[in-house]
C-alpha cells in the first residue's frame, strides 16, 4: 500500500480511512491534459506521456480519480491496495 500520498477526495474509488490514497500509483496532470484524455490515459502509460506546465496548483488534477461506484475503475489499469 501506498502510504506516501494524502487524498482529501472521500469520493473517489481509491480513497481510505485516514485521508490515504489507495492506488498501487497515480497520475497527477495538468487540469487540460485531465479533461482531454479518455480514463484509460493513465499512471500506467506515464513514460509515454509528454511532460507540460501547469502555473499553478489550481491547474493541475489527479487524473486517476475514479468515483466510487463507477464501473469503469478497471479502465485505467490501477489496482487498489488493501
Ligand atoms: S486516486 Fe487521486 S483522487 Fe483518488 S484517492 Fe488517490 S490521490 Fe485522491
Amino acid at each position: 500500500m501506498n502510504q506516501h500520498i494524502h487524498c482529501i477526495v472521500s469520493d473517489c474509488h481509491y480513497w481510505n480511512q485516514g485521508n490515504k490514497c489507495h492506488a498501487n500509483e497515480i497520475l497527477v496532470a495538468t487540469d487540460k491534459f485531465g479533461a482531454s484524455q479518455p480514463d484509460k490515459v493513465d499512471a500506467s502509460m506515464a513514460t509515454q506521456l509528454t511532460p507540460e506546465s501547469a502555473g499553478t496548483c489550481m491547474e493541475t488534477c489527479c487524473k486517476s480519480f475514479i468515483p466510487k461506484g463507477s464501473n469503469k475503475a478497471t479502465a485505467d489499469n490501477i489496482s487498489k491496495m488493501s
